[in-house]
């Protein structure tokens, strides 16, 4: 309920939101769940998710979702629009304001809001999106065996798609605004050498075309020999326009984490605007941000692995981590009382 004060609000309903919700639901803290800006996060904009353990002939991601919102109601966890806009955390209870305009206290959150993979601005991409254009090759590539698809991108993440598509598709082809790549010496060489990825330089994809039936058909690029073309025919120069016949478009131009609310509230996060987790006395892992009361889970934290299943680990590590700092505070509570009366 609105206003209310909770032992616990979950920030994000994807894969490693749900997960924490699961474990908190169970463990009787009465979970309530933001359901952020992308209900479900990444995973509904992929169609089957084939890597997911327990689900041996795939499961659609909108399924995967839908079952895993079950599974946190069933132990009593809530669910509510929303998103954070503002956190003020440096003291309990900590105190947030959802886009809804609602203020929420709680005495632990879970920062689950993931990372939204940056998407071009080519015609048709949001009819396309999970039909033959995705933003994970690890998640649709086997689809695409015996295609020619399109990488579009030149960081690591490109390189990275690039070479995973490889091994399925007929050809891949990076395309790059530039003419030069941004990714590490040692994933560009790689993705150089292999014989199976060719680069379209100074090239920029314009329009994607196909349906949600057929799926991705052609993709129709924009290139000047001295890059960026999409910026000089805005600025009124000739470029040169193609459409090319492709099975399929990934797009690997980066990620951007979910953390504008957590900006000057002591959350540290990395260059990038990754949460930083934090590490115990003994050097392992946890959940636990810079701040007390503050646990992060899922893409949110993990620019390296982003999977799902991943995801669904650091959320139930998330929830173990609350679990005991909620046991912890409120024995000191009781402490303080007992010592007082
Ligand atoms: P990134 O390094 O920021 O690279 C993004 C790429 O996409 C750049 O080449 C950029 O072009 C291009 N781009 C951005 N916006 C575009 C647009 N609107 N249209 C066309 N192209 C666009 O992002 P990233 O590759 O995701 O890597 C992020 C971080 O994660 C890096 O530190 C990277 O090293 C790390 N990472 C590491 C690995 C690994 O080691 N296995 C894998 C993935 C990521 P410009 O070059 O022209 O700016």
């Amino acid at each position: 309920m609105p206003g209310e004060r909770r032992d616990l609000v979950i920030a994000g309903s994807g894969v490693a939101g749900l997960s924490a919700a699961v474990y908190a639901a169970r463990a009787d803290l009465d979970p309530l769940v933001l359901e952020g800006d992308e209900p479900g996060g990444q995973l509904t904009l992929t169609t089957d998710v084939e890597n997911f353990l327990g689900f041996p002939d795939g499961v659609g991601g909108m399924e995967l979702i839908q079952r895993g919102k079950e599974q946190a109601e069933r132990f009593g966890a809530e669910f509510q629009h929303g998103s954070i806009e503002t956190a003020a955390v440096d003291g309990q209870p900590l105190e947030l304001t959802l886009s809804t305009g609602e203020t929420l206290r709680t005495r632990a959150l879970i920062v689950a809001t993931g990372a939204s993979a940056r998407w071009v601005g080519a015609e048709n991409e949001d009819e396309l999106m999970g039909y033959g254009l995705s933003t994970c090759a690890t998640c649709d590539g086997a689809f695409h065996r015996g295609d020619d698809v399109f990488v579009v991108g030149g960081g690591d993440s490109a390189m990275e798609e690039a070479l995973f598509l490889a091994k399925f598709a007929d050809s891949v082809t990076v395309v790059h605004r530039r003419d030069e790549l941004r990714a590490s010496e040692i994933m560009a060489d790689r993705a150089r050498e292999h014989e199976d990825i060719q680069f379209r330089w100074n090239t920029e994809l314009r329009a994607l075309h196909g349906s949600q039936e057929e799926g991705v058909t052609g993709a129709t690029v924009v290139s000047h020999p001295d890059g960026h073309p999409t910026q000089k025919a805005a600025e009124g120069v000739d470029v040169e326009t193609e459409r090319v016949d492709v099975g399929g478009v990934f797009y690997g131009i980066g990620h951007t984490p979910n953390t504008a609310f957590l900006e000057e509230t002591g959350v540290e996060l990395d260059a990038d605007g990754y949460v930083v987790t934090q590490t115990d006395e003994t050097g392992r892992a946890t959940a636990e941000t810079a701040v007390e009361g503050v646990f992060a889970a899922g893409d949110v934290a993990d620019p390296s692995y982003r999977q799902a299943i991943t995801a669904a680990g650091t959320g139930s590590m998330a929830a173990l981590d609350a679990e005991a700092y909620l046991e912890r505070i409120e024995n000191e509570r009781r402490t303080a009382v007992e010592t007082t009366a």
